[in-house]
């Protein structure tokens, strides 16, 4: 069964925090240790998960503190913006006027994106990796954070990035920067929009309020809402291989494939390939098999997994818990606010557990992280010197 991306808004109800001593941030710095460096559960199935080394699987709430605003914290997309509704997957390969609204707030929105940059939580994760502690990482987050900051490390991208476009007709990747550069020769009125833009310093502040003051809202996948912006005279360049040579394409209809373009360069009706879409899993659009399968490996190859910044609202991310939890592996989560399902993962935890078995708090990964690593290398620090006075 195709695994499709939905949108999942129900409110979720605050976490348990496990174990108790974890609801103050010292508290959960000594679980999260605890659960990072303890031995292999006895009850791993898979001989080849005891290894020691945790899968790290992250979401929207690690990118808050670059600047980015999530779908379900106190100011995510969700919370402040009721009527928000993201850009499905059927819309923007059937309709042009669906990707002409997409590429003119993404077109605003990408200088955000552009411009942050990995925050603490990420350099910790980096850190971890150094030390050993990780198998590696999962993101359901398509800003490309973990990559840049830790390309030693591998990062399983499970919806995809926005660094990249794809054309739907070749499959050929083509870099976003340079497509915004086109987007502006393009749109030359909207260029100067977004000019005036960042010098009103709408785009400066991370603040979702202040920025609808002056006239902007944003949303995780970088799209900014425009009130009154007329979508319908938007340009988008088409894809230059396809434009080039034309694919041959019969359709399911039996038309040929073309690609029309007008004077500068832009996609026009009827054209019927040549379509470029964000290198993203859309909503509504299946996550490719091979992610799918590869992601469930990744699972199965790591003795325990921590969920970071992540409400695990997203099917494709909760069904990896889920099946990690399968695996006799201990489960940690670190969020902010309630996460979906959460109890089915903790429903046997002992209560002697002091954070190896399980760890469920409540904290910015970004406070927290960087404390865990620091007494992770006291520790490493003092078991090497252990070792070298008993040589
Ligand atoms: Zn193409």
């Amino acid at each position: 069964m195709p695994l499709l991306r939905v949108p999942y808004t129900d409110p979720l109800p605050l976490p348990k925090i496990i174990p108790r001593s974890a609801n103050t941030t010292s508290g959960a710095i000594a679980a999260l240790t605890d659960f990072l460096s303890a031995p292999p559960s006895s009850r791993l199935k898979n001989p080849r998960a005891r290894n020691g080394k945790t899968l790290l699987l992250t979401g929207a709430g690690i990118s808050v503190a670059s600047g980015l605003a999530d779908y379900r914290g106190a100011n995510g997309t969700y919370t402040l913006n009721k009527a928000y509704r993201p850009v499905y997957y059927h819309e923007f390969t059937t309709s042009h006027e669906a990707r002409k609204r997409y590429w003119a707030r993404s077109f605003l929105g990408w200088t955000t994106l552009h411009k942050a940059k990995p925050n603490e939580a990420h350099w910790a994760v980096k850190r971890l990796g150094e030390l050993g502690r990780l198998s590696s990482v999962i993101t359901q987050n398509v800003d490309s954070f973990h990559p840049r900051a830790h390309p030693q490390l591998p990062t399983l991208e499970l919806h995809g990035y926005l660094r990249s476009l794809v054309c739907l007709s070749c499959r050929n990747e083509y870099s976003r920067e340079a497509f915004q550069r086109q987007l502006a020769a393009l749109n030359p009125a909207w260029a100067a929009f977004l000019d005036e833009a960042i010098a009103s310093g709408a785009l400066e502040t991370e603040n979702p309020e202040e920025r609808r003051k002056r006239g902007l809202r944003s949303n995780p996948d970088g799209d900014v809402d425009l009130p009154n912006a007329p979508y319908s005279s938007f340009r988008y360049p088409a894809c230059p291989t396809c434009l080039e040579n034309p694919p041959p394409l019969l359709l399911p209809d039996g038309r040929r494939a073309e690609v029309r373009v007008d004077n500068d360069g832009a996609w026009v009706e009827p054209s019927t390939a040549g379509v470029l879409k964000p290198a993203v899993v859309l909503f509504g659009e299946s996550i490719p098999p091979e992610i799918k399968m590869a992601a469930e490996e990744t699972v199965d190859g790591s003795s325990r997994v921590l969920v970071v910044g992540s409400s695990l609202a997203t099917y494709s991310a909760w069904r990896l818990v889920k099946r990690a939890k399968e695996n006799g592996m201990p489960i940690g989560i670190l969020n902010l606010g309630g996460v979906r399902g959460e109890e089915t993962f903790f429903s046997d935890v002992p209560l002697d557990n002091t954070g190896s078995i399980a760890v469920r708090c409540s904290e910015s990964a970004d406070k927290i992280l960087p404390s865990v690593v620091r007494t992770l290398e006291d520790l490493q620090g003092m078991r090497s010197i252990r070792a070298s006075a008993q040589a």
